[in-house]
């Protein structure tokens, strides 16, 4: 299958350049996209307004919503409410994102990357610094992702300027974290995201246990039932050495297999 790059003609009555691009990527992604996860050609678009829901996988009924841009997707991706989007995430239920990047001018989709919510982690949702104004009484706050703190290998592309990427890498690509994706709560799922999003945050590829002792505090924050934190780190870089997510370069010393 080929990913069709053309986006579709604008339909009548719509002015909003912003409104006209929303309806035109969305009528792309219906008409293109396969599911990343399970490979069904078909994402079936939710009614509007549907919180954190464009596109529901016909197959897997996996959850996507769509970010589409004129200009190439910075470090930060808007996330919405902080309140509601950590809630989301706490309970399962935020999506995978889908950002996308066209060409005005000429009418074409440039880039899309997909991005596996398993690996969408609350330490990588910052909020921003002021609160919307508004005439409630509870302050509003917006959020943003932080990109750096999703694992590149979290972030996969089916197409880099225009270059379509083959539908079994994707496929590949994506389910390496399937692990992840299908295990039970009493596997901890959560410590694994966590401890990943540290390590995409840290500049060196390679990295050894106290780079990851040093956010002792960051992590009980978001595991407060959790006292013995440096045993956690350590049990859950065994899994991921296990699952040949990362690598023991030496004692003590990690890195990511890309
Ligand atoms: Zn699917």
């Amino acid at each position: 299958m080929s990913l069709a790059l053309a986006l579709p003609p604008a339909p009548d009555g719509l002015e909003s350049p912003r409104a006209l691009a929303r309806v035109r990527t969305t009528a792309w992604v219906e008409t293109n996209l396969y599911c990343p996860q399970c490979g069904r050609h078909r994402l079936r678009p939710t009614p509007a307004g549907t919180p954190f829901r464009d596109f529901v996988c016909t197959g897997c009924q996996e959850p996507f919503e769509l970010k589409a841009s004129k200009d190439p997707h910075r470090t930060r991706v808007a996330g919405g409410s902080l309140r509601q989007y950590r809630e989301a995430i706490e309970r399962g239920a935020a999506p995978n994102l889908l950002l996308l990047t066209y060409d005005p001018g000429e009418s074409r989709v440039r880039d899309l990357v997909a991005i596996n919510r398993s690996l969408i982690s609350p330490l990588a949702v910052i909020g921003r610094p002021a609160p919307l104004a508004r005439t409630s009484r509870t302050p509003y706050y917006l959020c943003d992702l932080d990109l750096s703190g999703v694992p590149p290998s979290a972030q996969v592309p089916y197409l880099r300027a225009a270059h379509e990427r083959p539908k079994r890498f994707v496929l590949d690509s994506w389910n390496r974290f399937r692990f992840l994706r299908d295990a039970p709560p009493a596997d901890e799922p959560d410590w694994i995201r966590d401890l990943l999003a540290l390590i995409a945050r840290i500049p060196s590829r390679e990295f050894t246990l106290d780079d990851l002792y040093e956010h002792t505090e960051e992590l009980a924050q978001w595991h407060p039932h959790n006292h013995h934190i440096p045993a956690k780190i350590r049990q859950k870089l065994q899994v991921l050495v296990r699952r040949k997510i990362l690598r023991r370069a030496a004692p003590g010393v990690f890195e990511p297999i890309y």
